[in-house]
This record gives structure tokens, sequence and C-alpha cells, in this order.
């Protein structure tokens, strides 16, 4: 442990000795988040109950100079959530109240601890839900939405959650509260509460966040189509979108998945024996122009060879059809010691030749690679199996998840869609971003957080930006000199 025992006493004192952890033990179950390749132990975590205890910590810590790191629900799959020993973990589970739902203005006022799919079952006696539905919504915490600016199937409709956040009440890294955005509309000036969600929390904490409302579709309809090519299914996704229309979801699954949730108790009755397979809701509020745009679907998706085209229109259907698409990470999680989800997004038009690419990637590193993903975004989630005590096959699974994020990027796609960059796509970055774009965003950060104490080291690669280049040349000089 290497924090200063007067800031761990000065903890204590505000969340009591019973909401501090520094034992090892303890301190085990906050070293991961959902991504089993990274392990990091922090110095001491505090589990604060409400708001003014986050703001009496992180003026603590800012006073001392030592980062923290906030946490939801540990679900992340970049490493954003984890902290070193000389850092605090602060979890926000337990600033979870639903503050306000106001129907008539359809915004709701919650604090970052919330599970996501609480909030939209206590919204729906108002016929009212969050739309924003990551496949972990059952666990996931809004804060760690906003933070991740989080995706899920339907948000290829409703869009993702930086289009449903009004506004945030944020503690800064030196313990500052500022308000951004509006819950009345847009304020003017320039758009921060655009600029915090997504920032993976370096920019301090969200506190309470004022989340937009969407209607419950009256209507909705769902088809599940079974293709023999994985480039068929690509290609009609591809064909759904260019055609203009828009379904709320438009999923796929290759064979590897579908044999995987199927023989979970997550079974949704997919065939087993298709490459591939499509799920794709629509929906509305009128039946007829519903079941017309089912049928437009429908159509293209037998013109690129669909085997079969269920339909499903009841609730229990329905669910079950969707419990094997959001469940899929779990059922391939049993198949083996280890799972990486990896993320990255590329041009719809690009999602034939890219899936057929990490096939080949997968073949060349010798590697279990299976896909399950949001098709109408081009938002890929290849994923991979194996066993971390495998040496050799961990280093294939690296080089392999490398060589798949730049076949991405070849195809003018990006590192990732949702997941966000974390301490695991740091190494990617300079793939995308030269020096002078990397040493901008580290600009902003230190606006917010000159000292850089919030979520250190995560999403900007602090090697690679240009003012730290001109740093190790200056130093490099001196040396010579
Ligand atoms: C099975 C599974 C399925 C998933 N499906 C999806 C999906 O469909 N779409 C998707 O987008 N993601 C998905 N994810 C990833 C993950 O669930 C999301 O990134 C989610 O938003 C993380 O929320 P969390 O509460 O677990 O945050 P954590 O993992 O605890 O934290 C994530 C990041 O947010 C920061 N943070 C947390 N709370 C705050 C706060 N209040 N203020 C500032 N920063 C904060 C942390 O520091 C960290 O950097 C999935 C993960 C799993 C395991």
């Amino acid at each position: 442990m290497t924090l200063p025992k007067q800031v761990l006493q000065a903890l204590a004192g505000i969340v009591g000795s019973q909401s501090i952890r520094v034992s090892r033990t303890a301190l085990e179950t906050y070293a991961s988040d959902g991504l089993p390749t990274h392990h990091r132990r922090p110095g001491a975590v505090v589990l604060p109950d409400g708001r003014d205890q986050v703001v009496r910590i992180v003026e603590v810590l800012a006073h001392h100079g030592v980062p923290f790191v906030a946490r939801g629900a540990g679900t992340g799959l970049s490493g954003g959530a984890l902290a070193g020993p000389d850092a605090v973990v602060i979890v926000l589970t337990r600033l979870n109240r639903i503050i306000a739902i106001d129907p008539s203005n359809r915004h709701a006022t919650v604090e970052p601890g919330v599970v996501n799919v609480h909030l939209s079952e206590a919204a729906a006696p108002h016929g009212l839900h969050y739309a924003p539905d990551p496949s972990s919504q059952t666990v996931c915490t809004i804060g760690g939405n906003v933070a991740e600016n989080a995706g899920g199937p339907h948000c290829l409709k409703y869009g993702v959650t930086s289009n449903h956040i009004l506004e945030l009440e944020v503690v800064l890294p030196n313990g500052e509260v500022a308000t951004l955005g509006s819950r009345g509309g847009e304020p003017w000036g320039p758009d921060l509460v655009g600029l915090f969600v997504g920032s993976e929390g370096m920019f301090g904490i969200a506190t309470r966040i004022t989340v937009r409302l969407t209607p419950i579709p009256r209507q909705i309809q769902t088809l599940l189509a079974d293709f023999s090519s994985v480039r068929a299914a690509g290609e009609a996704v591809s064909s759904i979108i260019a055609s203009g229309l828009l379904p709320s979801a438009l999923e796929m699954l290759d064979r590897a998945c579908v044999a995987a949730v199927e023989a979970s108790i997550y079974a949704a009755g997919y065939p087993t024996d298709a490459e591939a397979v499509l799920l794709v809701d629509v929906d509305g509020r009128d039946a007829g122009a519903v079941q017309a745009e089912a049928h437009d679907v429908e159509t293209i998706l037998r013109e690129h060879g669909a085997r079969t085209v269920r339909m499903a229109t009841e609730e229990s259907q329905r669910a079950r059809l969707w419990q094997g698409r959001k469940k899929a990470f779990g059922a391939l999680g049993r198949i083996s010691p280890d799972l990486i989800v990896q993320d990255a997004v590329v041009p719809r038009s690009a999602l034939p030749d890219v899936l057929e690419r990490i096939a080949d990637i997968a073949a060349t590193y010798r590697v279990k690679v299976s896909n399950v993903f949001h098709a109408g975004d081009g938002n890929l989630h290849p994923n991979i199996n194996f066993d971390r005590r495998n040496r050799d096959e961990f280093r294939r699974v690296e080089a392999a998840s490398a060589a798949i994020m730049s076949a991405c990027i070849d195809a003018g796609g990006s590192i990732t869609g949702e997941h966000g960059v974390g301490i695991d796509k740091l190494r990617y970055m300079p793939l995308m971003f030269d020096g002078d774009t990397l040493a901008a965003m580290r600009a902003t950060r230190r606006a917010f957080d000159p000292e850089e104490l919030s979520n250190p080291g995560k999403v900007v690669p602090v090697h690679a930006c240009r003012e730290w280049s001109a740093a190790r040349s200056l130093r490099r000089a001196e040396v010579v000199a």
C-alpha cells in the first residue's frame, strides 16, 4: 500500500471505516473489470453513499495530489475502471436513487449508480423508457454509460447515450461542483455535456444525471433470418441500410456464437446449422406501418439468400429471441477460462469484407473468434475465447486483437464503437491519431484536470503526443550536451 496514512484516515473519516477497503483481498475485487487481460490493484477503495461524500473525498484527494478513478458496476470492457496502488477507486453503486421522473417533460434525474434497466422499469408506468440499452443493461450503471457513451442494440434508431443526456452535475477533479447542460433544452455556449459524455472519467465524476425519456414503441415486430454465409448476411445488412429503412435494431450472430448461446440456459431457438443469423426489430405507433416495414425488410433478407425468416410479435417470443442476443457474451464466457470482447467500427458497406478478414486473422493466429454485434451500426464485437495461463495462446490472442484493429482502421473504421479506449486501447490510439491531435486531446483533458488526477493514464497515450515527443527530444538534447 503506497497511500499516505493521513489520506486513508481522512477518507475513513468521511465514509466511515466500514465503507473503505484497504486489505489485499478486498482490493482484489476491484482489480479487474469486464476485460480479463488487465489487472491492477488500487491503493484503496471507498464506497460513498451520497454526492456530498463524493465531493469531500475528491477534495481530500485533490489536496494531497492523490489520483482517483470512478467506478460503476465494473462491466467496462477496456480496463477503464482500474487504478494502480497510488490511486483510490471511488465506487458509485450506492448512489442509486432515481431522484425524479418527469413524464410531462419526458425526462428523469438519477444518481450515477442507478442500474440502466431499473430506470426503464421505473419509467414504464408512464409509457416511457430510457432508450440506450447496452446488453449489460441489467447490471451496468447510468454513470458508467455516460462515461463510455454506451450504445446498445436499439441505438441504431434511437441514438447512443450522448443523444439522451440533458444535464450533468459533475464533481471536478479539484472538488468543485459544476452543472453542465440544462434539463430545459440546449443551453448557449459550448456543448460541455457532449464533451463529458464519453470522456471515460477523465474530466471528473458525474453525480447527478438528467436523461431524456422516450415513449415505449406501441408496435414491435422481430424478425430472425438465417444465412448460409456470413458474407450474405453482411450484404443483407448493407442493403437494408442503403434502402433507407430504419429498423430499431439490426444485430448479427455468427455460427460459433449461435452454438454457444444454444448450448446455454439462454437458448433462444436460433438455427445451429446457419453460418449467421440476423435479429431485426422494426417498431412504431401504427400496426399497419410496422407490418409494411417488416415486410420490406423481409424482402431484402430473402433477396440476399436468407434461408428462413421468422416473425415474432408475441412479447414472450420476442423476449426469448432477444435474451439469446443480450446474454451471448455470458454464453461465450462459459466455454473457456477467459474471453475478450473486442469492439471496433467499420463502415457498414465494408462489413462483408472485414468479417472475412477477421476469419483470416483468426486462422493465421490460430485463435477462436466468434462474432455477435450491432451490425446495423457497423459496430463489431469479435470475441476471442482463450486461456490466459497458456502464454503462447495469450500472445497469439494479443497479436490477433491488434491485427483486427488494424484491419478495421484500414477499412475506414475506428478502434472503438462503445467500449472506450481505457487502458486496453491506448496502444492503438497512435494508429488513428497523429501527435498533434493527441496533444490537443491532452490539452482538453488538462483544461478540466491540470494535475491529471481523474482516471490518470487512460484514453490519451501521453507518450505518443507531440508535447511528450518534444519534451523527450529536449531531454535527449540535454543528455547530449
Ligand atoms: C456482457 C456485457 C455486455 C455489454 N454490452 C454492451 C453494449 O451493448 N453496449 C455498450 O456500450 N457497452 C456494453 N458493455 C460494456 C459496459 O457494460 C459499458 O461500457 C457500461 O457503460 C459500463 O458501465 P459500468 O457501470 O459497468 O462502468 P464501469 O465499468 O464501472 O466504468 C466504466 C468507465 O466509466 C467511468 N465511470 C463510471 N462511473 C462514472 C461516473 N459516475 N462519472 C465519471 N466516470 C465514471 C470509470 O472510471 C470507467 O472509466 C458490455 C459489457 C458486458 C460485460
